[in-house]
């Protein structure tokens, strides 16, 4: 099968043994003027049948696109058709053995078909030409050259041969008419052709076959009868041959070539037909000078046109680039999101502001917005950093420029030396008492403010300004803090962060506090929530906030969420033996996505639960959504534990984007409403519709939950208003700094032990 699709060589072979055969026989009739001149007619007929071969062996054979096919299927039709033409004359000759027999008219007939249906084959070669734009540019540059080339070819071909005082045939002054014709319409054409379905040099060999004609017509001028034998014997045969090498070519096609095709043609054109014209000028015109300075003038006219469209091209092309150029410098010094100036235009300002006095920045931090992104996605935090933007710029734009350093990181540089940093940090902290994008978020941003005298190195004053971030942060969100000598420096970054936290670990540093989950109507602690806390030797109590991410992204979330349970667990159980069974229902450490990817994270529980004997049914897990969606090995994780009696929490509820779809996979037994939900949720009038839109989801949760039989707790109570509102839409269960605030161990058992006596004398 392979070897049958390789192109087979005969018909090369053939065709050019015809030709060399016909040149062998024209050489000895010159040297001994033997036999019939008309042997010379033999050799275009056999070569034409032997290339119409080539071409139908190619279609039956060779795997051929649609178009391809449609062009070797008209080749074969030409190929046929001359072949079938001259042998007619080839018998003509037989008869009339006269050196130049007459051409009858149907064979003159079936050869111009052929020529006709090589112009169609070669009109039909698709150019692969995308653009309006490039189509009509080509389109000037194929006319100029034809219009070029075919003036060459009529000057020195058709013109001699028509006022010749010889008479060549209407037939013959035609059919080499057609082929100048398809000469320069083909090369014209093909020199535009990348590639496609048929093979660029095979086309290149079919267009060169049209040259044969040029040839023919030199041979005809200069030898009057006496040139159609070579003509016939040896110039035409080849252009068959020309043809089969074609067909070999299209057996193994050659891949497109990329570039410009063809650029430098018109201008060869024009050269070329500024030799006839030159040679023209002197004398009186006859008729064919008159078409030749015609033909130049069209020429030059084309090429004026040219010219002009290649002109305007090029000063699109020159504004485009322009344009370009802008943009990139704008992309280079602004923030693609916001369109706020990036961290390098930052920079640059700051430092030339530091070369010549004193300069002011402001950081501006998001408090909220890793777990705004992490749970409501990217599009919704993105739409927050673009209105946060929004209110910087608005802000800040009369005395300061306002950045966008990356990620959530903001900051403002004031560029009014009279201007106060204050002042600008207090405009941005008010405008975020108001919700901010489409979603209607409320966010706070924590600002440092820093101020450095000329020639301070950027550097320092970036760390300063970052510094008293970090402490306006510490202080509870929506604050500003002024930079100050000795402000406690923050921990650097999660990599390094990373590091201590295994310190700390290992010495353990970290302690577990406890947050009360009470009955809202009867003020009751029926659990707690256990929330990890790092004792830090110098930096002091530090929040899990700052550190459970660098501890997730380091993968030490899991020895350390590993610890945090086996503590709940065992003060538990403690508790519960110091107080009764019925002091506490609902343990509830948090766990991480990555904790429950561990392989023996099941295996951790039960052996937590076995050591400290606290009963699964008191364990509580919190996991947050985007943690339990995390495919089948957490699911099966998850049952595994619902099989063991441990309950599971979904904390943060309705911050995620498919909590609801989540609830019927997810064997859930308490929702855990988020605190977002409970914000603001009293300071509407009961009843009124802005009260009824802020209650929404509260609501819709606690409809959800009743439906499906699960368990509630409020998060984030901050004042009794809320709680009442709460337990108004039928929540039971909260918790909040209102109800009572995280506490050590200690604490919460004198808590404990405080309800434990209340109730015991009763
Ligand atoms: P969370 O699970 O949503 O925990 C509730 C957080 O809200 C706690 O912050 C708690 O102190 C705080 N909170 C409670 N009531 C109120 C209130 O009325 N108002 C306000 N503004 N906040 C309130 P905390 O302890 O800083 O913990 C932050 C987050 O760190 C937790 O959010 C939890 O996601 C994570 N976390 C804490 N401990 C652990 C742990 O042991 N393991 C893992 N994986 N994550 C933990
Ligand atoms: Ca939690
Ligand atoms: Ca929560």
């Amino acid at each position: 099968m392979t070897a049958d699709r390789r192109a087979p060589k005969r018909y090369v072979v053939a065709t050019l043994g015809i030709t060399a055969a016909g040149a062998l026989w024209y050489v000895l009739w010159l040297a001994t003027g033997i036999g019939p001149a008309t042997v010379a007619y033999l050799p275009l007929p056999l070569a034409s049948a032997a290339a119409a071969a080539a071409v139908l062996d190619l279609l039956r054979r060779a795997p051929l696109t649609r178009p391809a096919r449609q062009f070797w299927r008209l080749l074969l039709v030409a190929f046929g058709s001359i072949g079938l033409g001259f042998a007619g004359l080839a018998v003509a000759g037989f008869r009339d053995t006269s050196v130049l027999p007459s051409l009858p008219i149907a064979a003159a007939v079936l050869a111009g078909i052929g020529f006709l249906a090589a112009m169609w084959a070669m009109a039909r070669v698709p150019l692969g030409i995308t653009s309006a734009n490039e189509r009509w540019r080509q389109w000037l540059d194929r006319s100029i050259a034809f219009l070029g080339s075919g003036t060459v070819l009529f000057h020195f071909g058709l013109a001699p041969m028509i006022t010749a005082t010889q008479q060549w045939t209407t037939q013959t002054i035609t059919l080499l008419g057609m082929s100048f014709a398809l000469a320069a319409g083909s090369i014209t054409k093909v020199a535009y052709v990348r590639g496609g379905p048929i093979d660029r040099s095979a086309l290149r060999l079919v267009a060169s076959t049209g040259l044969a004609g040029a040839v023919v017509a030199l041979l005809l001028v200069h030898g009057g009868d006496a040139g159609s034998v070579p003509a016939h014997a040896v110039v035409m045969p080849f252009a068959a041959a020309l043809g089969a090498l074609a067909v070999r070519r299209q057996w193994t096609p050659a891949a497109a070539r990329p570039g410009r095709a063809g650029t430098w043609l018109p201008y060869l054109a024009v050269a070329a037909a500024d030799v006839p014209l030159i040679a023209v000028i002197p004398g009186e015109p006859s008729w064919p000078d008159k078409v030749v300075i015609a033909a130049s003038v069209l020429v030059t006219g084309l090429v004026t046109i040219r010219q002009f469209v290649a002109f305007r091209e090029n000063a699109r092309l020159l504004a485009d680039k322009r344009a370009s150029q802008e943009r990139l410098e704008h992309e280079a010094t602004h923030d693609g999101l916001t369109g706020l100036a990036n961290r390098a235009l930052f920079r640059r300002r700051l430092g030339a502001q530091l070369a010549q006095g004193d300069a002011t920045v402001l950081l501006v931090d998001l408090d909220d917005f890793k777990t705004i992104n992490d749970s409501l996605g990217h599009d919704v935090g993105d739409d927050l950093l673009i209105a946060l933007a929004e209110v910087l710029r608005r802000e800040s734009v009369t005395d300061g420029l306002p950045v966008r350093l990356g990620g959530d990181e903001f900051a403002v540089l004031v560029t009014e030396p009279t201007a106060l940093g204050e002042t600008i940090a207090q405009r941005i902290l008010d405008a975020f008492t108001a919700p901010l994008s489409a979603h209607r978020l409320l966010v706070h941003a924590s600002i440092g403010i820093a101020t450095a005298p000329a020639g301070t190195p950027l550097d320092r004053l970036l760390r300063a300004a970052d510094v008293a971030m970090y402490a306006a942060k510490q202080r509870g969100k929506g604050n500003w803090v002024r930079y100050h000598d000795g402000m406690a420096q923050p921990v650097a970054n999660h990599a390094q962060l990373g590091g201590e936290l295994r310190r700390a670990l290992d010495a353990g540093e970290f302690t577990v506090h406890y947050q009360p989950v009470i009955a809202l109507h009867t003020g009751r602690i029926v659990g707690v929530e256990a929330l990890v806390r790092w004792q830090h030797p110098t930096r002091g109590l530090i929040s899990p906030a700052e550190f459970i991410p660098a501890a997730e992204s380091t993968g030490l979330i899991v020895p350390l969420g590993r610890w945090v349970l086996r503590e709940t667990c065992r003060q538990a159980a403690r508790w519960l033996a110091e107080f009764g069974p019925d002091a506490l229902q609902k343990m509830g450490p948090n766990v991480s996505a990555r904790q429950l990817h561990d392989p023996d994270f099941v295996a951790d529980v039960q052996a937590a639960l076995a050591d400290s004997g606290l009963p699964a049914d008191h364990l509580v897990l919190e996991l947050t959504e985007s943690a339990v969606l995390r495919g089948p090995q957490v699911s099966r994780a998850l049952h595994q534990l619902h099989a063991l009696g441990v309950r599971l929490a979904l904390d943060d509820f309705g911050t995620g984007e498919s909590s609801l779809s989540l609830l019927r996979a997810f064997p859930a037994d308490i929702i855990k409403l988020d605190k977002s939900f409970v914000d603001g949720i009293e300071l509407d009038p009961p009843g009124s519709p802005a009260a009824d839109a802020r209650q929404a989801v509260a609501r819709a949760v606690m409809q959800l939950a009743l439906a499906l039989g699960l368990d509630t707790i409020a998060e984030g109570i901050e004042n009794a208003d809320q709680a009442h509102r709460l337990t108004e839409l039928g929540y039971t269960l909260g918790q909040g700094y209102h109800l009572a605030r995280p506490m050590p161990a200690a604490a919460m058992s004198d808590l404990l032990a405080a309800q434990h006596n209340a109730v015991a004398p009763a």
